[in-house]
């Protein structure tokens, strides 16, 4: 049997970078999986079904919960996001890493949750610099970006909650320190690795 695989979480405020940073990272890492979400917001231009996310009504999503479908959800800005546990643990025992991109609530959940699990929270440079990309990236209205924002420095008191902190500055750099965080816990408390037998993921 496989062993199992690692679960990864990149948390940090709308802005900082992560979803960036993850692009780069899953053409690098060819054994980790991204989970796909569940969400209420509506799709914006291009975003896909199954790809992008789940786009749920808010029924449906409370119907999931009740139906205890998530290993963690929260409600970020008016709308609900979730990550759907059992292809999350599918993965996981095939023997894949999976990792989950999501805000600081649901991250705090997953720490309490699953213990093992590696957290990253990805902050950006100064709050002048997220509120720049956040007008930049033009993803959002006014309305919606003063919201986020306002949460971003609410999620900001969070980052010593978690295991890293990655500050995404220069993208390459924050890239790489991904990559050298992965490496690292892919090669911890490794017995195989310890004992010589070679593990080339190490
Ligand atoms: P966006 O609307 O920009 O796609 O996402 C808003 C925020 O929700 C981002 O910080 C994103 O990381 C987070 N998010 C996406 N999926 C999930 C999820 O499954 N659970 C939680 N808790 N947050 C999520």
């Amino acid at each position: 049997m496989a062993k199992r695989g690692k679960l990864f979480v990149l948390t940090g405020p709308s802005g900082a970078g992560k979803g960036t940073i993850l692009e780069h990272i899953l053409k690098a890492a060819p054994n980790l999986f991204l989970s796909v979400s569940a969400t209420t917001r509506a799709p914006r231009a291009g975003e896909q079904e199954g790809i992008h996310y789940f786009f749920l009504s808010r029924e449906a999503f409370e119907e999931r919960v009740k139906q205890g479908d998530f290993l963690e959800y929260a409600e970020y800005v008016g709308n609900y996001y979730g990550t759907l546990e059992k292809p999350v643990d599918e993965r996981l025992d095939e023997g894949y890493d999976v990792i989950l991109e999501i805000e600081v609530q649901g991250a705090m959940q997953i720490h309490q949750k699953r213990p093992d699990a590696v957290l990253v929270f990805v902050a950006p440079p100064s709050m002048e610099e997220l509120s720049r990309r956040l007008y930049g990236r033009g993803t959002e209205d006014a309305q919606e970006r003063e919201r986020r924002l306002q949460t971003a420095e609410h999620e900001m008191t969070y980052k010593d909650s978690f295991d890293y902190i990655v500050t995404n500055e220069v993208l390459e750099r924050a890239v790489g320190d991904l990559l050298a965080i992965f490496r690292a816990e892919r090669c911890r408390n490794n017995p195989r690795q310890i004992q010589g037998e070679g593990n080339t993921q190490c």
